[in-house]
């Protein structure tokens, strides 16, 4: 399964005003950041939701952490359920925190590569679930997200489906060429050995020079194919080309950013 535009995360609906602003019955007013990112976007006033893009391919630990710290960090919140919206190694799809008061903030993933999502009040939008959602919109916006204007969500997340399925191409490609990165293919027999070894695994001659010349040009040929699809899978995670002058980190940060381990993609079943 994976987040969809189809499956919008249950937000209080805003009501359009005659002059054309976005109100809802509690306002929350987000003041913009001068020399943020999000100064240079129409402030946010009077919602009690908001979408925020992240430079991550999903919600990874690090990330649901850092939230996390942000709302609980006065005390007075927990999160709900922390053990069944995360499984190990396999990226976040919802967080709930609920104030001692009985209040709660939830947070619903809408889309992959980058990470898209919406955090509002569940119910009233209380004071303090409007600090609390604050504290997290900062936080967010201070690991280099961006907040997403309403108008612009449904072509983001169109646009985060499409990129999730390049990057499950681009993972595959990763898959198929490791073959050749790890092994090595006897046209006598048509065995596969490990890459290093001198003699065939399934009819036990001994590989020729050409047999190592042909190994070495394909391990070549897979290194260069792989390091393109590590390339496009940091692009796409980090969501280059989805907002102008987004995200900040240069590419080659966070082509290093992705190379690290950070789960297992979810394919769609
Ligand atoms: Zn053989």
């Amino acid at each position: 399964m994976r987040p969809s535009a189809g499956k919008a995360a249950p937000v209080r609906t805003p009501v359009r005003g005659s002059a054309g602003r976005t109100v809802s019955g509690r306002t929350v007013i987000l003041p913009s950041r001068p020399g943020s990112r999000s100064g240079q976007r129409k402030p946010w006033v009077g919602r009690s939701y908001g979408h925020l893009a992240l430079p991550v391919p999903h919600l990874d630990d690090v990330h649901r952490d850092l939230l996390d710290r942000a709302v609980c960090g006065d005390g007075s919140w927990t999160v709900v359920n922390a053990e069944g919206d995360s499984e190990p190694g396999l990226p976040v799809l919802r967080r709930q925190w609920r104030h001692a008061s009985g209040d709660s903030l939830l947070l619903v993933v809408l889309g992959w590569y980058p990470l898209v999502l919406t955090v509002g009040a569940e119910g009233a939008a209380s004071l303090k679930v409007r600090r609390a959602e604050r504290r997290l919109v900062e936080a967010a916006l201070a690991a280099g997200g961006l907040t997403v204007p309403d108008a612009e969500l449904e072509r983001v997340l169109t646009q985060c489906c499409e990129r999730w399925e390049k990057a499950v191409a681009a993972r595959r490609v990763l898959d198929e060429q490791r073959t050749w990165l790890e092994c090595r293919f006897c046209r006598t027999c048509g065995a596969w050995s490990a890459y290093g070894v001198l003699h065939c695994r399934g009819c036990a001659r001994r590989f020729a020079p050409a047999d190592d010349a042909e190994r070495d040009e394909r391990g070549r040929a897979a290194t260069e194919v792989s390091a393109a699809a590590e390339r496009e899978l940091a692009s796409l995670g980090c969501g280059e080309g989805v907002f102008p002058d987004w995200p900040a980190a240069p590419p080659a940060e966070a082509a290093e950013a992705a190379s690290r381990p950070h789960g297992t993609v979810v394919t769609a079943s």
